[in-house]
């Protein structure tokens, strides 16, 4: 059998990982400041997520949540002290599409709307819902399509204030910052102002964290800089270090019904045991003040390069524009020099390694980065 040819691939494998870097079968060791595509959060191979992974599948993998699953609560008291939002709910579910898909639906249901408003440029994910909310036509397929989403410019609230007076929106659904588009921040007055239309409009707001949370920009989540709490926020990536899980946290003024939302694998032991380890690491190594500083290093030494046309983000969420070909460079970056990073479009490069990087690893990539230009 084939595999269905939808990625371009790069020629490399690696086997194995430890911390910020990963390694081929012949031992060739990379540093790694794509973390997987921003979901190594602890780095690779932790010890401590090794070992709870592996007692919680020699114990119980797997059992469906037509029982009691006393890992699922513990699991959210560890998120509800972590992030600052002890007193929302959490819903688990299997990725950051099924996050968003089940987030819009939870709107719709509450408030009895059927519009979406969303931004250009945004990425939601590859399902109905959450495509639907993408600003891509390159992945909306014409059954995705639909009249009940609209975009408007991210940072346009005239625009939204228009939207919105309709009373037709169940929802405003934004990226804390956008990532898959290349690094773009709505900026805080935006995310202050569009809480508070929402507000005035009966209208839920949706942060879409799936990429910009889990401490990588320096604090929890990215809209926590702005000091706005949304409605509902979706998690996936960062949350489990690379066991697939997504996350709904919804504010407790938003009702749940039995039945409305549901899961077959959706948080299972194995994945509760993942993602509480995740947390445990992020709190006890302060992973989340490391990525603060060495993001902020990061950024401030890339400003400081000639030539570059734009450097954009906060912590370890970073795009760098430049006037030249980015996959080229990024090829170059992790065949010469065995560095690994992220792309977006044809001129910027991502970067978004684990939380866990060192000074030492953020001036080799500065040093190789520099050179190469
Ligand atoms: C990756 C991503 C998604 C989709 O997550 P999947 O786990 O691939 O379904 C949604 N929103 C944002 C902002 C993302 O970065």
């Amino acid at each position: 059998m084939n595999l269905f040819d939808v990625y371009s691939l790069y020629d490399i494998e690696p086997v194995s990982g430890k911390g910020n870097y990963v390694y081929t079968a012949d031992g060739t060791e990379y540093l790694d400041l794509y973390g997987g595509h921003a979901v190594i959060s602890i780095g690779h191979a932790h010890p401590r997520y090794v070992d709870a992974v592996a007692k919680q599948v020699a114990k119980l993998g797997f059992y469906s949540n037509s029982v009691q699953n006393s890992l699922q609560s513990t699991l959210a008291e560890k998120l509800g002290d972590i992030t600052g939002y002890g007193d929302y709910q959490l819903f688990l579910c299997n990725s950051g599409a099924e996050a968003n898909e089940n987030a819009i639906k939870l709107a719709s249901f509450t408030t009895g709307r059927k519009k979406l408003l969303a931004f250009s440029k945004a990425f939601h994910g590859r399902t109905s819902g959450a495509v639907a909310a993408t600003d891509n036509p390159a992945i909306v397929s014409p059954f995705n399509a639909t009249p009940n989403v609209e975009f408007v410019a991210l940072g346009d609230i005239a625009a939204v204030e228009s939207r919105l007076a309709t009373g037709e929106f169940c929802a405003v659904l934004i990226e804390g910052i956008q990532g898959v588009s290349g690094i773009h921040e709505p900026g805080d007055e935006f995310l202050q102002e569009l809480r508070e239309l929402t507000i005035k409009t009966g209208t839920l707001l949706i942060l879409d964290e799936i990429q910009s949370g889990t401490g990588r920009t320096g604090k929890y989540f990215a809209h926590q800089h702005s000091g706005i709490k949304p409605d509902i926020i979706t998690m996936a990536k960062g949350i489990a270090n690379g066991f697939p899980v997504g996350a709904v946290l919804i504010a407790p003024h938003i009702p749940a019904k039995k039945g409305m939302l549901g899961t077959t694998f959706g948080g299972n032991h194995l994945a509760c045991a993942a993602a509480i380890a995740v947390a445990d690491v992020m709190k006890e190594e302060r992973l989340i003040d490391n990525a603060a500083a060495i993001g902020q290093y990061l950024i401030s030494q890339l400003k400081e390069i000639d030539g570059l046309k734009e450097v954009r983000g906060r912590g370890l969420m970073i795009g760098v524009e430049i006037e030249g070909d980015a996959p080229a460079l990024r090829k170059k970056l992790l065949f010469d020099r065995h560095i690994f990073t992220g792309g977006a479009g044809q001129h910027t490069v991502r970067i978004l390694p684990a939380l866990c990087l060192s000074k030492e690893q953020a001036d080799r990539f500065l040093t190789e980065f520099k050179s190469i230009l």
